[in-house]
């Protein structure tokens, strides 16, 4: 049996799960998402999801056709219709239905989307081995012409990124901003370990306000390490001690290698792989 899907009010099988071809969305990436888990029944940091998506929402002056609540209550709904437990969750909000031109405002009717599916995760081995990672020369776009924290369905930047990832080989890539900073990988944030520090890029770096980055920098200062949001630059990242990447999907993943230097031990480090820990009993207990 296919997938339930979850379109504007309605639980429809996936063969029948169909937006037009008019929809603003699919025209022009007129619309902004969230990627979501589950553990254990229970949808990982919901609110946080929830708001950033109102906030994406609000930046690209589109009106979510429902409440938080009811949304919270679609997903429930969806992860119900689906028996699934553990799952991602993909809530996709799309401009809706207009004409060939650019003018949102002739888009009348928002769409509700939301997709859960089991997931795939990288294999285990990957996380105890680390990945290797290649510097894109594809800039991630300026906040000034599209801020990354808009969480848009255009991820057409990210994607150009990705392809030259994939073809040296890499599952990700590091994105640097267009002053040439660190700013984030194509799917991911992007953390360095150095003398017991851990330190990522500030939200000026023209990054997405990751949900995994700001529950991490939490369990870190739990740990009793010190974190700090600042610059980074490629040369922080070749010397760190470790390096690792947080996102919803990959959770925390150390990264070994980068354009072809060795990062600190060329394994998962020590602070890694206790946030790692942390990050699992968090999830384990329901929080
Ligand atoms: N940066 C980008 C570009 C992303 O697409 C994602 C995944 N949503 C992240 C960072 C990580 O964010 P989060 O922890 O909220 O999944």
């Amino acid at each position: 049996m296919g997938l339930k899907i979850y379109i504007d009010g309605k639980l429809v099988d996936e063969e029948d799960a169909k937006i037009s071809v008019f929809d603003h969305c699919f025209l022009y990436g007129d619309g902004v998402f969230e990627g979501i888990r589950a553990y254990g029944g229970k949808v990982f940091r919901l609110e946080e999801h929830l708001d950033r998506l109102y906030d994406s929402a609000r930046a690209i002056a589109l009106t979510v056709p429902m409440s938080s609540d009811e949304l919270a209550r679609a997903i429930e709904e969806t992860m119900r219709a689906n028996d699934l437990t553990d799952a991602y969750i993909r809530l996709v909000v799309t401009r809706g239905v207009g004409d060939l031109g650019l003018d949102p405002r002739k888009c009348l009717d928002p769409s509700v989307v939301i997709i859960t599916a089991s997931i795939e995760l990288y294999p285990d081995e990957l996380y105890e081995k680390g990945l290797e990672v290649v510097t894109a020369a594809t800039a991630r776009i300026p906040p000034e012409a599209l801020n990354p924290r808009i969480k848009s369905c255009n991820y057409l930047n990210n994607i150009l990124a990705k392809i030259e990832g994939l073809n040296a080989g890499c599952v990700e890539a590091i994105m640097l901003n267009h002053l040439g900073y660190v700013a984030e990988c194509t799917g991911d944030n992007i953390f360095c370990v150095k003398d017991g520090r851990v330190l990522t890029p500030p939200e000026e770096a023209g990054i997405l306000k990751g949900i995994t980055r700001d529950v991490v920098m939490d369990l870190a200062r739990a740990e009793g390490l010190e974190v700090a949001e600042r610059p980074l630059t490629r040369y922080d990242l070749y010397s760190a001690d470790e390096v690792f990447l947080t996102g919803t999907a990959a959770e925390i993943i150390a990264v070994v290698k980068i354009d072809g230097r060795t990062i600190g031990s060329g394994k998962e480090g020590m602070v890694t792989r206790k946030l790692r820990k942390g990050f699992k009993e968090l999830i384990a207990g329901g929080s």
